[in-house]
């Protein structure tokens, strides 16, 4: 198995690095909800700003970590099966030769070129670099730059954190009589900035998903402080 030789985002297209972008501001949305959400429901309860801090900072690890986790896991998933694909392509153009330039060309044809020119490009590719051809035409993928699962798990780890460190202060830092105040407007200013954000990146309309994000991260500040407030007045 070889390594590739470039990593994300330095060597990606446009697409790719959008990509990379788009996951780095929705981790970092991640990462402000449910901190927030968290310390806020633990301000409900008690004014103890070591518990606040105790709560904040596991559960920016928790999620981080989680993240990194699953990212890590799903990200080598795809690249296993990648790499099993560009295997098998790689044995067919050994073992076959004629028949995976018949299939080039075909593929090459279907795209639009005629029959003449699909030949023609065919064998000008497959005398480059035959297994970069077939995997670009025929599995969609580039055997330079499959994604690293562990640039992957890193950049989802720092994007939850970063997002998760804005409630986390605003709760800690200033004094008790301000925190919930402080940190309810902040998180909704930064949910507004990630929803305008990651709207942007997707093409989308941007007014409606930042009401959306505005809205679920208000919903979760307010069912956690809620609950919070319940536990806290009934003692627990
Ligand atoms: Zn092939």
């Amino acid at each position: 198995m070889t390594e590739p030789t470039h990593d994300e985002p330095h060597g990606g297209t446009l697409g790719a690095r959008l990509n990379w972008l788009r996951a780095a501001v929705l981790g970092a949305n991640d990462g402000i909800v449910s901190t927030a959400g968290l310390v806020v429901g633990v301000a409900g309860a008690t004014e103890s700003r070591s518990a606040l801090l105790t709560a904040g900072l596991a559960g920016l690890l928790a999620g981080s970590m989680s993240m990194a986790a699953g990212e890590y896991v799903s990200v080598s998933t795809q690249r296993d099966s990648e790499m099993a694909a560009l295997a098998v392509e790689k044995r067919e153009l050994r073992e076959q030769p004629e028949a995976e330039l018949r299939e080039l060309t075909e593929l090459l044809e279907q795209r639009g070129l005629s029959r003449e020119v699909a030949r023609e490009a065919a064998e000008q590719l497959t005398a480059r670099d035959a297994l970069r051809a077939h995997a670009r035409v025929e599995l969609g993928i580039d055997p330079d730059e499959l994604t690293n699962p562990w640039h992957a798990a890193w950049a989802s780890f720092l994007s939850f954190t970063v997002g998760a460190l804005l409630p986390l202060l605003a709760i800690v830092l200033p004094p008790a009589g301000w925190r919930l105040a402080v940190t309810v407007v902040s998180v909704l200013a930064a949910l507004t900035l990630t929803g305008w954000s990651s709207a942007r990146l997707g093409a989308a309309a941007p007014k409606r998903a930042v009401l959306r994000n505005v809205a679920g991260g208000a919903l979760a500040m307010a069912v956690t402080y809620a609950a919070g407030s319940l536990l806290g007045a009934a003692g627990v």
